[in-house]
């Protein structure tokens, strides 16, 4: 039998690093990573048959677990169609429908491929809206890897040691500004030092790429005040947090209305689909109606319109994002008391359906110093011994974790007892 240690061996050979996305090769916690051969529901098999309960969640978009019965079927009676046509179909306004209906900030809304397409054009949108150079980002905020963002990004980036990234001109990166999460003082003095040169600020509602920190109390009106004065525009990046967080994206959760929304991850269902809009005015700005370029030879695929319509169909019956919280919530108070027990300092955050933790003393995480000044040799441990346990977390200190629907209360609690028979190996 071909194992994961094989596999990993030869995508050496061809693929760099062995994979076709840096976070998934283990670089954060050190081992072979696994190779899957197959996910149903909670739980994935990787190729040496080993199961496991997942709460990476192909990184989000696997709300409703893997291979939903309904996903799955939407997607087959779209393949008996044809694959891809570039030219309009009735499913993308049903769409586009179904994400004004959802998320009422959002008026008109252009569907892409991926979450980096979603939020490059946005951005590219709003510079060409407000005829401003200059972005605002939070360090440890991932928003894909267009050149503008890898400035002090999070994820991957963050795991690799390379926030800013090579091979992006200092004439780019210098329109990035950058200051702390949470922190809407520094958002205020730079709006005071550059007034009018800022387009636009780009924000994770709550911040999930430096491991899992929700906004304190003001920090989002905040944003939406000081982007009001100075009329720059401002974008939330749902892309994780979008139907997620709640069913009408964390702008619903914490009721703030931004000018622009990114969404990626749950609005596919499983395959290649991002998505900004936002205000009318704003988003007929881009062509063919406006002057701001943006195209895509997929963008609006038949297949992945059928799959992420069907995921959002689902996602809407009521309480389903109140349940999905309440096991991020009984995830994260469970591995609190079983690493109490065994003598750990741990903290743990969680919104909606996204959790984390930290091992720190430290109880309240909010910043970004204080994500990064957990002790990364201990989770390094804590992940492997998981593994050993057949519970698969993300292979890096600095990404969220995910609840599904199909996570039961059986897998919920034998990830809390694996957790505490793992907290007193740390
Ligand atoms: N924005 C956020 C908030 C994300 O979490 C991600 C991916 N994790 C992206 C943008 C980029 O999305 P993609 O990987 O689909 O390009």
């Amino acid at each position: 039998m071909t194992t994961s240690q094989d596999l990993f061996q030869r995508a050496q050979d061809s693929i760099p690093g062995g994979v076709n996305s840096p976070v998934r090769a283990f670089n954060g916690v050190g081992g072979t990573p696994l190779f899957i051969t197959q996910a149903q529901g909670a739980r994935m098999t990787d190729a040496d048959g080993k199961e496991y309960i997942d709460y990476v969640g192909s990184w989000g978009p696997m709300i409703l677990g893997h291979n939903h019965p309904e996903i799955k079927q939407a997607v087959l009676d779209a393949v008996e169609h044809g694959l891809s046509y570039g030219a309009p179909t009735e499913t993308e306004i049903l769409m586009a429908e179904k994400v004004k209906e959802l998320v009422p900030s959002i008026e008109k809304v252009r569907m892409v491929s991926s979450g980096t397409e979603a939020t490059m054009s946005a951005i590219r949108l709003a510079r060409g809206f407000t005829g401003r150079d200059k972005i605002l980002k939070f360090e440890g905020c991932y928003h894909g890897h267009a050149d503008s963002l890898l400035v002090k990004a999070g994820s991957g980036a963050l795991t690799m040691g390379v926030p800013n990234s090579p091979g992006i001109p200092e004439d780019f990166a210098k329109h990035t500004l950058t200051v702390s999460f949470n922190n809407l003082d520094e958002v205020k003095e730079i709006f005071a030092k550059y007034a009018d040169e800022i387009a636009c600020i780009i924000v994770e509602p709550v911040a999930g790429n430096m491991n899992c920190i929700p906004p304190v109390e003001g920090f989002l009106e905040g944003l939406r005040s000081v982007c009001d004065e100075y009329k720059s525009v401002l974008i939330f990046d749902e892309v994780m947090t979008g139907f997620r967080v709640a069913l009408g994206c964390a702008q619903a959760y914490y009721n703030i209305r931004p000018d622009l929304t990114t969404l990626g991850k749950v609005i596919g269902g499983g395959m290649p689909v991002g998505a900004f809009g936002g205000k009318k005015e704003i988003m007929d700005f881009i062509a063919p109606v406006g002057p701001v370029y943006q195209a895509g030879t997929l963008s609006g695929n038949p297949i992945a319109m059928a799959a992420g319509l069907k995921s959002l169909e689902l996602i809407s019956k009521p309480g389903l994002h109140d349940d999905l919280e309440a096991k991020s919530r009984r995830l994260c108070e469970g591995f609190k008391q079983a690493a109490e027990r065994a003598g750990i300092p741990l903290t743990t955050n969680y919104a909606g359906g996204m959790f984390g933790f930290f091992f720190t003393e430290e109880d309240n995480i909010t910043t970004y110093e204080q994500a990064t000044q957990c002790d990364g040799e201990r989770f390094k441990r804590f992940f492997h011994l998981m593994l050993e346990e057949g519970v698969y977390l993300a292979p890096s200190a600095y990404e969220t974790g995910f609840v599904s629907t199909a996570h039961g209360n059986d897998e919920i609690e034998q990830t809390i007892s694996a957790a505490e028979r793992v907290f007193f190996k740390l």
